[in-house]
């Protein structure tokens, strides 16, 4: 039979980009978060882990506020995101209630997995949280770190927490089917690239164009969270959260995305 990387998989991480919960209007995306919640239940339900990684704070923060969506200033998107936090906790909170799951909130810098002592802490805290059926959702600590504003957009993030849990997969949920050999947006012709064995050599092999408008991180730091994950035995993969039911499409083989092997 052939291998399925969503059934294969029992400890799943979820990486949802800003583009991926930002509607085209620059609002928090409240039914991609609703479809989100449907099929996370029917993972628990299957008897797997989840743990979610969510950007989308200072788009959330935007929305809220209604200003301060020009502003270049680091200190003013730190505010947004402090600001949007609570906003976007809030929608999950919600939702994923209306579906009988609870949520919980663990804000991390990548600074703390360099620390025997707090990556105890975030371990201990994520295995209570699982073994309690609650679904973290893990996003970076803004005002403390700056990284994720700047560039990363969470996929770092995401790959250190996969691998501090020694997760099965790493599934990135983006704006876009999976790697391409070239930018999708600028070349209708560009190719989908379906596994990877080795992320060195497809760097070399592809080119990447700019992100899309809400996105920060764009291929580079997925590439970057696939280095990482792989080293440790963890597969991942990149896939498209804008289509409806993509977790469950991918499990049954009818959507399909790019897949990195360790
Ligand atoms: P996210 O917010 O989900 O992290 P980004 O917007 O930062 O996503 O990155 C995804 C975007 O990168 C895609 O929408 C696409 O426009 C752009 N992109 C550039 N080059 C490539 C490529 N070679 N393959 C796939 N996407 C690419």
């Amino acid at each position: 039979m052939e291998e399925n990387v969503i059934k294969d998989s029992n400890k799943i991480v979820i990486k949802i980009g800003s583009s991926t919960i930002t509607s085209e209007d620059g609002v928090v995306n409240k039914e991609f978060i609703d479809n989100l919640a449907i099929q996370v239940k029917e993972l628990i339900d299957q008897g797997k882990q989840v743990v979610i990684v969510s950007s989308g704070a200072r788009i959330a923060g935007v929305s809220t506020l209604g200003r301060w969506s020009r502003k270049e200033d680091v200190n003013y998107k730190q505010a947004l995101c402090a600001i949007g936090q609570v906003e976007l906790m809030d929608s999950y909170r919600i939702i994923f209630g209306k579906y009988g799951t609870h949520v919980a909130q663990i804000l991390l810098t990548r600074e703390d997995f360099n620390s025997d002592n707090r990556t105890l802490n975030i371990r201990n805290t994520l295995f209570t949280l699982l073994d309690e059926k609650v679904i973290p959702i893990v996003n970076e600590n803004d005002t403390v770190c700056v990284e994720e504003i700047k560039i990363g957009d969470n996929d770092m993030l995401a790959a250190q927490t996969t691998v501090l849990w020694n997760a099965d997969l790493l599934l990135i949920l983006s704006d876009i089917d999976g790697i391409y050999d070239k930018s999708p947006v600028e070349h209708k012709d560009a190719k989908l690239i379906e596994l990877v064995e080795d992320v060195h050599e497809l760097e070399n092999k592809i080119s990447i164009g700019k992100s899309s408008s809400f996105g920060t991180g764009g291929i580079h730091t997925k590439l970057e969270a696939a280095k990482l994950v792989t080293k440790y035995g963890i597969k991942m993969m990149v896939a498209n959260g804008k289509k409806e039911n993509i977790i469950e499409k991918l499990a049954n083989g009818e959507e399909r995305g790019t897949v990195f092997k360790p």
